[in-house]
């Protein structure tokens, strides 16, 4: 392979020329969703940074493995193995079977997935389905014995694992820091130090999301499944592993010790993390009210949104910035975004109209090597994208004849926008070109009927008012009256 991509890797801390295991061939495990609420932006990020990572290697002719998980089970309200599972709970209010709320949610990230045109993984194990392999690297650890039974429960023995290995080497945390900043247990509790984790716990009476085990009915804990899912489809090493920065520590950290304790290696190479997103300054919560749904941003329909945003808008925004730095959202940056991808939209329409002539003097090449080479650099998008609009500026320019371009040199100006724009960076521009014109346009045009069939009303010219009903009945479109007024739609 010509093409070298450099990856930060937050194992060495440092920019890494990436070398698969087997020449061409990728594996590449990401944490997927906790299938319990609707997919709001935190789902959006990491699945579109791994899809253009993805969609990059494909490019540059590797055979990609991904895998994705989705967590069904074990996932509890605190990351400290204490609290009600997530799913079980939302079950609970809900009155439903937790894998009636685990299968709705899992066709709802689908969905929200497809409309950010998000390549689905290659593998989508679920944690429940996989309870038998999580079970026999448990018997692996205590066989090992880096973990302890205790009142049915098997925990992660931390500090003897820190003995040998070295507990922290992900996340930077000393676990002699740990021991300073966690509760002193109070002889009550079953693990030996707070910061154990559990591999199983025993389920209490009222948990229904429960399995046999030798040592408990119960079910596993969270970083379990991460460890035994990727062993099972990308082997014991695999080349990169994926995920949002907030599961660093401690959830990376301790899959890092599930596998090491038992396969004596770290399991994959490249450890890549994308950096959080704000909501205008602030951390997304729901208690801050700055919560967003992707169907919210979808529709509009949220307090914070002056408007909706298509899906291309959200995607082509989350490009904008680079995977590791923050994005704030903010109705402004987002509006740019909207008006940024309208240009790459026009251009990607103009460009077929552009007629070569015998000779070019524009000069592709440097806009064509910059740009691929910054997403060879990190998946570098920014910059990437910056340099699209530097070919958006040549174009504007041949389809005004300021300038002209040989056929060669527009074979390949065509073939690079297509490659970048649609392969790459997964941007659907042709589908927002057309929504968002006719659509737009249909709005516009039915509120000029509607507000002249209003008027007509209010001067009792029944005639006109009915002749609008009517006409519009005929074509398809139904006016509804309504206490608000008139509101119309497609029959
Ligand atoms: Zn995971």
């Amino acid at each position: 392979m010509d093409n070298k991509l450099y990856i930060y890797n937050t194992l060495s801390r440092k920019k890494e020329e990436f070398k698969p295991i087997t020449p061409n061939n990728v594996g590449i495990y990401v944490c997927g969703p906790t299938v319990y609420g609707d997919p709001h932006l935190g789902h959006a990020r990491p699945a579109i940074t791994f899809d253009l990572l993805t969609r990059l290697l494909r490019n540059l002719d590797y055979k990609v493995r991904y895998v994705r998980n989705i967590t069904d089970v074990g996932h509890l309200e605190n990351d400290a193995d204490q609290g009600e599972d997530k799913i079980a709970k939302k079950a609970r209010l809900e009155q439903l079977e937790p894998m009636e709320v685990a299968q709705y949610y899992i066709n709802r990230y689908h969905k929200y997935m497809d409309l950010l045109n998000v390549l689905p993984p290659s593998i989508e194990p679920q944690a429940s389905g996989h309870i038998i392999e999580q079970i026999e690297l448990i018997k692996d650890i205590l066989a090992k014995g880096f973990a302890y039974e205790s009142n049915g429960s098997v925990y992660f023995d931390v500090e003897k694992y820190n003995k040998t290995n070295n507990y922290g080497i992900l996340s930077g945390r000393k676990i002699e820091e740990l021991i300073n900043n966690t509760r002193k247990l109070d002889g009550q509790d079953e693990k030996r130090n707070s910061f154990d984790f559990a591999l199983w716990k025993k389920a209490a009476p009222e948990h229904i999301m429960r399995w046999n085990s030798e040592w408990s009915v119960g079910f596993p804990g969270w970083h379990l499944e991460c460890s035994a899912m990727s062993k099972k489809y990308l082997g014991e090493v695999f080349d990169i592993h994926g995920g949002g920065m907030d599961l660093v520590f401690p959830h990376h950290e301790c899959e890092i010790a599930q596998s090491k304790s038992v396969n004596n290696h770290i399991p994959a190479n490249y450890w890549m993390h994308n950096n959080m997103i704000t909501v205008n300054g602030q951390k997304m919560g729901k208690s801050l009210g700055n919560f967003i749904t992707l169907d919210e941003f979808f529709t509009g329909n949220h307090d914070k949104l002056e408007q909706a945003y298509s899906p291309m808008t959200i995607r082509f925004f989350i490009l904008q910035a680079h995977y590791r730095g923050t994005i704030d959202f903010s109705n402004k940056a987002l509006q740019a975004a909207e008006k940024g991808l309208e240009r790459l939209t026009e251009a990607m329409a103009n460009m077929k109209r552009i007629v070569p002539s015998k000779e070019s003097n524009v000069d592709i090449k440097p806009i064509i090597d910059n740009c691929f080479n910054a997403l060879l650099d990190d998946l570098n998008s920014p910059i990437a994208i910056a340099k699209l609009f530097d070919a958006v500026k040549i174009i504007n320019n041949l389809v005004a004849g300021n300038k002209t371009i040989s056929e060669n040199d527009l074979n390949e100006l065509k073939s690079f926008m297509n490659t970048i724009i649609i392969d790459i960076l997964g941007l659907n521009t042709a589908e927002t070109a057309n929504n968002n014109d006719s659509q737009d346009k249909l709005d516009d045009v039915m509120q000029v009927l509607i507000d002249i069939r209003a008027k007509a009303k209010s001067n009792k010219d029944w005639d006109t008012a009915d002749a609008i009903r009517n006409k519009l009945n005929d074509a398809g479109i139904v006016i509804k009256d309504g206490a608000d007024g008139a509101t119309w739609e497609i029959k």
